[in-house]
């Protein structure tokens, strides 16, 4: 069967179709990434009309097929008889509600980025240049219960003001303004960890840049024409300030 036929058998659109395929390709990268084992993570995208597509309750993400995904609208209530969305659909409402111009949301377990929190190490400290520049630094939200309201909203008021998040002793979301982007912003939150991580370990702690070091980063920003939401430099909803 052609894509155009299987777009016709279950009614989607180009762009429903085109979404669904890359749901199910950065399910595949996050799983052969280890960014989620077993039937771990969420990954969501939202659609022109303003209905979310997202990755099913239970299922393995590295091993999905288009049709597997649910479909719900921004009250998480499902738009068609396709198969039940996450149980952690709320990180992806919240994140959306926050920040209405994004249009994917990645949920993963990255091992260092978690463990990170396990050990109460705050990456949000400056101390990679290339961070500072652009994500600016990781928060940490408090500890939440997985599967209740409680966890959506223990994010809402740092998404509004970063890209990305770890949740204590959980794991990670990203946000994008597209699948790929959120991908990025997943895989340098996790490659940063693994950095300070091996530095932590052959040293004892972690020495953050200083003060002067981070803001001369933080003005290369504009010279750079990066613009994107940055911790270091808006400062809002963050428990451990810098
Ligand atoms: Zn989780």
């Amino acid at each position: 069967m052609n894509r155009g036929e299987l777009n016709d058998r279950h009614g989607w659109s180009d762009e429903e179709a085109r979404l669904r395929r890359s749901i199910c390709e950065i399910g595949k990268l996050c799983y052969s990434k280890n960014f989620i084992v077993g039937a771990d993570g969420n990954i969501s995208a939202r659609m022109n009309d303003g209905t979310i597509l997202i990755t099913p309750a239970g299922a393995m993400k590295g091993f999905l097929s288009p049709e597997h995904l649910a479909h719900v609208d921004m009250q998480g209530q499902p738009v068609d008889d396709g198969p039940r969305a996450s149980s952690e659909t709320g990180i992806h409402l919240v994140s959306y509600q926050e920040r209405p111009e994004m249009r994917a949301v990645l949920h993963c377990h990255p091992p260092h980025a978690v463990a990170m929190t396990v050990a109460g190490i705050d990456m949000q400290l400056p101390v990679i240049p290339e961070i500072i520049v652009t994500i600016g630094g990781i928060p940490t939200t408090p500890f939440a219960t997985p599967g209740t309201p409680e966890l959506p909203e223990s994010i809402r008021d740092v998404i509004r003001c970063s890209d990305t998040l770890v949740m204590q002793n959980h794991g990670s979301v990203t946000i994008g303004a597209n699948l790929l982007d959120a991908f990025k912003k997943l895989d340098m939150l996790e490659h940063t960890a693994r950095i300070l991580w091996l530095a932590h370990t052959a040293k004892g702690g972690l020495e953050p840049l200083p003060e002067d070091a981070v803001r001369k980063l933080l003005e290369t920003r504009s010279m750079l024409g990066v613009s994107t939401t940055n911790t270091l430099e808006n400062r809002c909803g963050l428990r451990n300030q810098v």
